[in-house]
């Protein structure tokens, strides 16, 4: 007898619940520009976006920011092909400008155990900027394994595994405009 297993689709049919649909993640990126912005004022701020889970959510954010941004972009590896994170991150792609004496805010998609961005904080505070300030989307509060709060912060989510809106699995589902968490029969193989 032959065992069929179910096929991805790379679809939203391959999600178990959707978690923050298209407007409600639209709204919450509004809100986020405006405590942001309200936050640094007029001072010019270097928003670093780290890729590539946090590409789309940083392009809707900065062109809801009101103050004077620069972009750069950074990449740490820790997940590969794998929903468990190999330790610790690397750091792939150094920044292309200088962010010495500069306002700095990181991005990223999804804060889940603390180890990605305090590899990234460790690494971006050798440039020497001003400040340093950290921005993401999601929270999984309860993985975290250091200790380590966003500056802000989107949504707070359960500890699922999630794809859409940049997050992806296996480099499949970042174009998905909403954010829920893959079925686990997709989770296990590497696509
Ligand atoms: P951390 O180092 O905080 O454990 O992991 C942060 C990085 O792992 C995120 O930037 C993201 O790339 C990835 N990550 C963590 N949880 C998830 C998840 O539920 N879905 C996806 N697609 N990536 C995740
Ligand atoms: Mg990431």
């Amino acid at each position: 007898m032959e065992t069929l297993t179910p096929q991805p689709t790379y679809t939203l049919a391959d999600l178990d619940e959707v978690l923050a649909t298209e407007s409600q993640i639209a709204e919450r990126v509004s809100a986020l520009a405006r405590d942001i912005s309200e936050h640094y004022g007029s001072q010019d701020i270097t928003v670093v976006c780290v890729l590539s889970g946090a590409l789309v959510f940083t392009a809707d954010l900065i062109r809801k920011l009101e103050v004077p941004t620069r972009l750069d972009c950074i990449r740490a590896d820790s997940y590969g092909n794998a929903t468990e994170a190999s330790q610790p991150p690397k750091i792939r792609n150094p920044l292309k400008t200088d962010i010495k004496d500069r306002h700095v805010l990181i991005v990223d998609d999804i804060l889940d155990t603390g180890n990605t961005l305090v590899a990234i904080l460790r690494h971006l505070r050798q440039a020497e900027p001003a400040s340093l300030a950290t921005c993401v989307l999601l929270d999984k509060k309860e993985r975290r394994q250091v200790e380590l709060e966003a500056d802000f912060s989107g949504f707070e989510i359960p500890d699922a595994f999630v794809v859409g809106y940049g997050l992806d699995f296996a480099e499949h589902y970042r174009n998905l405009k909403c954010i829920g968490s893959l079925k686990p029969e997709f989770q296990s193989a590497v696509q």
